[in-house]
């Protein structure tokens, strides 16, 4: 532990075990005592190829040697190949990079708010999803549904109208002629890993395109391989007409993205931009971990490995008489019947392995997407002695 006063210079922004991070490797983070974790949170879904993956540190020294920043009043190479190969592999047309999920969103709220505008007789409303989860700005935390945030920052953003996930009649009920987009995430992430079905989101692309509104997919946490293919989207055999991509994409560096069909981009110039937007640094890192994502039996390898994790939960579910698992891919969820997910990670953290308390009742995985079947039964087996002690099934 260090001194208590060296931790006080950052804000206090949220609760922090005193261990402070200085290396990681793989599935595998140490602290400054030398202790070393098995990481299945992995920057919060963000590491997709581990921590330090040789790819993305050759790709950031590489590009840092040869150009930075050359403002975004340039084109640059990596931003173009970055967005050339994301609309080849997607059903997107166009591409604009941020820095952030939240970022990604805010112009996804903006592209559609214009698009209203234009299109819709001024239509400025978007309906999302009740326990939602979009970002920390006042836009993307108006968009967002989590019940505790209703009273913070007021006045919100307005023009957000929120429905129960996987509701079609609710959603239907609340499209106006104010109406511009539906907005959603195809696995609620931080509400503890919710899937919105299949035939819902079938149902809903048909009532949006009948009712002549956009689909808005934040996949910021699903994308990028994480759900098992490298979008989520894809699973439900719908295309959404904006789609926003964060975390994975860039394996840990700060890039973000917004993809749009083209018959909605309106942006003109002077409506979105941003100084570190599309910067070749971080743009190298995408084209490096997509060209990973891409290689043959990557994804297929993820949905494998998906499974074994989910199989090896359901055995533990059983054992110990906990609830259902859910999620696909390698965002995956455990539901326990108390809520002691919290002191589970304590507990699990204590032993070496990071896990994440969603909900005070949902333990979430959500491991790099090249970890190996003997780290998931390290996982698992860490995970087998903490819940036979805590629900005394031992
Ligand atoms: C993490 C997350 C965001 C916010 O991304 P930041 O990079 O933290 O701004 C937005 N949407 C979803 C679904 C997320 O999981």
């Amino acid at each position: 532990m260090l001194d208590e006063s060296a931790y006080q210079a950052l804000m206090s922004i949220t609760k922090r075990p005193a261990s402070v991070m200085v290396y990681g490797s793989g599935s595998w983070l140490t602290d400054h005592e030398g202790k070393r974790y098995l990481d299945f949170i992995q920057g919060w879904a963000v590491n997709c190829l581990g921590h330090s993956p040789r790819v993305v540190v050759e790709a950031l020294s590489n590009q840092a040697s040869r150009l930075i920043s050359p403002s975004p009043a340039f084109y640059n190479d990596q931003a173009l190949r970055l967005a050339n190969q994301l609309v080849v592999h997607s059903c997107f047309q166009r591409v604009f990079f941020a820095s952030s999920g939240a970022e990604a969103n805010e112009g996804a709220i903006k592209l559609a708010r214009k698009w209203g505008a234009l299109h819709r007789n001024g239509a400025y409303q978007i309906v999302t999803m009740e326990n939602g989860f979009h970002g920390r700005t006042l836009a993307t935390m108006s968009a967002s549904g989590k019940p505790h945030w209703e009273k913070l920052f007021e006045p919100k953003v307005p023009g957000f109208i929120k429905v129960p996930l996987n509701d079609l009649d609710a959603v239907v009920g609340s499209i106006g002629p104010e109406t511009a987009a539906v907005m959603l995430e195809p696995v609620q992430g931080e509400a503890g890993v919710i899937p919105a079905s299949r035939e819902y989101l079938q149902a809903l692309r048909r009532l949006t395109r009948d009712k002549g509104i956009l689909l808005i997919c934040d996949e910021v946490q699903t994308g990028m391989g994480r759900t098992g293919t490298l979008f989520a989207y894809q699973q439900a055999g719908i295309e959404p007409d904006i789609m926003t991509l964060g975390k994975g994409i860039g394996a840990g560096v700060p890039l973000a993205a917004l993809l749009a069909k083209e018959e909605v981009c309106c942006f003109e110039p002077g409506d979105q931009g941003g100084t570190y937007n599309g910067n070749p640094l971080m743009a190298a890192v995408g084209c490096a971990v997509l060209e990973e994502l891409l290689r043959p039996g990557f994804l297929e390898r993820v949905r494998e490995l998906g499974e074994t994790l989910r199989y090896g939960l359901l055995q533990l579910s059983r054992k110990h008489r906990l609830g259902e698992v859910r999620g696909a891919g390698l965002l995956l969820a455990l539901v326990l019947p108390q809520p002691k997910a919290e002191a589970i990670a304590e507990l699990a953290r204590e032993r070496g392995l990071i896990v994440n308390a969603a909900r005070p009742e949902v333990l979430r995985f959500m491991p790099a997407l090249n970890v190996t079947i003997d780290e998931i039964a390290v996982c698992l087996g860490i995970l087998d002695q903490i819940l036979g002690e805590v629900f005394e099934t031992a």
